[in-house]
């Protein structure tokens, strides 16, 4: 069994505003630190998988399910030109108001699918994310979660200001970090 951590994608990996939508492969632009996060994650051990809700973009933007590949394999790219590895990456193209579906976080499908895919150890793995949506997605899959940034409003098992720090609270195991915001 190998021991994973789930990251978001817009506003954990890569820059993203409120409201915003990428909705090109070029428009995509890693944050600081995330590319080293992800390979301190990789040479610990955890199987590091993206998992990202995409029905907003698709829905306001017309943009196609295709289009969101080429996004995301983008992500993957400018990765691992930084010797960091994704080792999948799952997204939710559906829409609420249009059709209900088991994938869009905070439904726990993108993480099942996962899990169908990869032999995973529950227990030891975490999310990483910017929105109460990531947390409760995280939580509802009974995994460790950690909150990034100042739009978390839930509690989550940690709360820290990037992905790297994320990472580094995991690898050095202060559960009982306090939370910060
Ligand atoms: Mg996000
Ligand atoms: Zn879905």
């Amino acid at each position: 069994m190998r021991k994973a951590i789930f990251f978001d994608r817009d506003g954990t990996l890569n820059d993203f505003k409120l409201g915003e939508y990428i909705t090109k492969a070029d428009e995509l632009v890693l944050l600081k630190g995330a590319a080293r996060a992800v390979k301190k994650a990789n040479d610990a051990g955890y199987l590091c998988i993206v998992v990202t809700n995409q029905g907003g973009v698709i829905h306001n933007k017309g943009i196609t399910y295709s289009d969101v590949e080429l996004i995301n394999e983008r992500l993957i790219e400018l990765l691992k030109n930084e010797g960091a590895k994704i080792d999948s990456l799952y997204f939710c193209p559906h829409y609420p108001e249009v059709e209900s579906c088991d994938c869009r976080k905070p439904k726990t499908g993108l993480i099942s699918m996962s899990m169908r895919d990869f032999d995973i150890n529950l227990q030891d793995s975490y999310m990483i994310g910017d929105s109460d949506s990531d947390i409760l997605a995280g939580k509802n899959a009974r995994i460790k979660t950690i909150g990034i940034g100042e739009r978390i409003k839930v509690e989550a098992n940690f709360c820290t200001y990037n992905v790297e720090e994320a990472v580094d609270y995991i690898l050095k195991g202060e559960k009982n970090c306090p939370k910060l915001v």
